[in-house]
């Protein structure tokens, strides 16, 4: 049987800012909205978002006897975040200026797992976005915080500018968190307006072909179609700037989130003009490397 005192205390040694812990339950409600959303088209050129849709909404199916999961977020706003100079030409989600996050908090959650003594395979699995997993659903019920109309989770401490990890364990949990059940929304919209694209629909999902982060992040996507991206290199975080929940919460805590350059040192002339080589040895560890991957 897991502590939840235990899972608490390696998440914090680890850097987690924010932590639940959920049983491993399937998500039928957030499935059913889910394919609806699918139904509608909305994924568009998001073609894995189509697959192993049981296993996304089903902890169990991606550890078979999973019994909890434990998910964990990591803020990572900085002095960055909230202000992207439009005359630049090439704005880049703050969280792309630190280290790649999907080896930085697979790296923490291993050493959650080593800390509670459980690394036997089959027991745990580590899931960190590449992983089938409804992480916003669970977040949620992990008590992190709601779903914001951007369509992120929204934490009334750390904002929406947080990444999230997760990890399934077969070990039953003593105490369970308690879902959050507040709506920092209410009254609010200034994300609907912001968002130079329209991307956002009022259920609180994204169109995502008219999502800017989706369009300049996933290859070839860029300019089809004559899309604008109104500046952005990698990423948008318009929606998540203008967030009154954004503008008071906390920077970073956790240093793997520190940026690793200065975005407004580079424009759009240097981003266009930088080969897959020159940009490896530049910015190896940033996730803005997905760009010179194709
Ligand atoms: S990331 Fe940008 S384009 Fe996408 S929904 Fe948010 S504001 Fe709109
Ligand atoms: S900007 Fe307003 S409506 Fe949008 S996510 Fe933030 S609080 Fe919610």
């Amino acid at each position: 049987m897991l502590k939840s005192e235990n899972i608490s205390l390696q998440m914090a040694l680890a850097g987690f800012d924010a932590w639940g812990v959920v049983p491993a339950a399937e998500l039928s409600d957030a499935k059913v909205r889910f394919e609806s959303w699918l139904e509608e088209g909305n994924d568009y050129h998001l073609d894995y978002l189509r697959r192993n849709l049981d296993k996304r909404f089903n902890p169990t199916l991606l550890l078979p006897g999973a019994r909890s999961v434990v998910v964990g977020a990591v803020a990572y706003k900085n002095l960055f975040s909230l202000t992207h100079p439009e005359p630049h030409g090439a704005r880049i989600a703050s969280y792309a200026l630190a280290e790649d996050y999907h080896l930085t908090i697979k790296a923490m959650l291993r050493s959650v797992a080593e800390g509670l003594g459980v690394t036997e395979r089959g027991k745990v699995k580590i899931c960190v976005d590449s992983v089938p997993l409804a992480e916003k659903s669970l977040a949620q019920r992990a008590g992190i915080g709601w779903v914001g109309r951007n369509s992120l989770v929204v934490s009334p401490r750390l904002g929406s500018m947080m990444l999230l990890g997760e990890l399934i364990l077969t070990e039953e949990c003593d105490t369970y968190s308690t879902p959050y059940e507040g709506d920092g929304c209410v009254g609010c919209g200034r994300c609907l307006l912001r968002c130079p694209t329209g991307a956002i629909l009022p259920n609180r999902t994204l169109n995502t072909s008219l999502c800017i982060s989706n369009r300049t992040i996933e290859q070839g996507l860029e300019g089809a179609e004559g899309f604008d991206t109104h500046g952005w290199f990698f990423g948008c975080e318009e929606c998540q700037s203008c967030c009154p929940h954004n503008q008071d919460s906390p920077l970073y805590a956790n240093p793997k989130m520190a940026p690793l350059f200065d975005p407004q040192e580079y424009d759009s002339n240097f981003w266009a003009k930088l080969t897959p080589s020159e940009a490896e040895s530049l910015f190896g560890k940033s996730p803005v490397m997905r760009k010179f991957k194709k």
